[in-house]
């Protein structure tokens, strides 16, 4: 089984941003103000042209590095498209599966997030499953029954080996750059919830799943986001392509 990973995780998720030369800027600003890596697990969600950039900049340092999408078919005539075995053979650790702009803008269906999750445990990369509600679902008193289900889908299949190599990231979908914040007692609700299905598959090794918050965290909200019940990391959007903003979250 791959070591876990060391809590806090910081991920930073740059989305559609940073070409090479940025990330490269990016990286050489990050390693000066970055806090130590030990005990705590940092990861870069580049865009996929950038990844190997990234790995270069960083291969001194304790850093894992992701991409934020793979189909789940190894090769083949998917133009544009790129796979869990090329994103690993280009030095990527991780990947997001079921990131709500892939959920809400391009369609993905829940039964993509089980393919996709098996797809990247198959070639040894760390999924970070992403679920979270919308604002509609919250209202509607459904937080519960998506995220349950998003969680489901994507892991039911897998045997309690594999589910333990995941990460969980609760996304409230209304609070993804937007500036909403979910408070620290949203977060640990949603986070306990997750936990809870956790427990009934895994016993007391839930406990070693670890459940980042994602959903504009910023400098100033990360400690106390982090410092929630059952909150083992966050995943940050728009603050992650500041490296100086991305580093205080990772002091935090
Ligand atoms: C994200 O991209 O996963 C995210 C949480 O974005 P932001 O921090 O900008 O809300």
């Amino acid at each position: 089984m791959a070591e876990p990973s060391p809590t806090p995780v910081i991920a930073g998720n740059w989305k559609m941003h940073k070409g090479p030369e940025s990330a490269r800027k990016f990286c050489r600003e990050f390693i000066q103000v970055a806090p130590p890596t030990t005990g705590r697990t940092i990861l870069i969600f580049a865009p996929a042209l950038s990844v190997c950039t990234v790995r270069e900049a960083l291969s001194e340092h304790r850093i894992g590095i992701g991409v934020q999408n793979i189909h789940w078919e190894d090769e083949g005539a998917f133009t544009g498209e790129l796979s869990a075995a090329m994103a690993k053979e280009a030095g990527a650790t991780h990947v997001l599966v079921g990131h709500s702009e892939r959920r809400h803008v391009f369609g993905e269906t829940d039964e993509q997030t089980a393919w996709k999750v098996a797809a990247a445990l198959a070639h040894g990369l760390v999924p970070v499953l992403c679920v979270g509600e919308t604002i509609e679902e919250r209202k509607a008193g459904r937080l519960e029954e998506v995220i349950l289900r998003q969680l489901h889908a994507a892991t039911t299949e897998l045997d309690e080996r594999d589910l333990r190599r995941l990460l969980i990231a609760y996304e409230p979908v209304w609070a993804i750059g937007t500036g909403e914040t979910a408070t620290p007692a949203d977060a640990a609700d949603a986070h306990g919830r997750l936990r809870g299905r956790l427990r009934e598959r895994l016993g007391d090794h839930a406990a070693g799943v670890p459940i980042l918050y994602g959903g504009s965290v910023k400098p100033d909200n990360a400690r106390e986001l982090l410092a929630a019940e059952d909150v083992e990391g966050v995943l940050v959007g728009g603050a992650s392509l500041d490296p100086r903003d991305f580093a205080k979250i990772a002091a935090a």
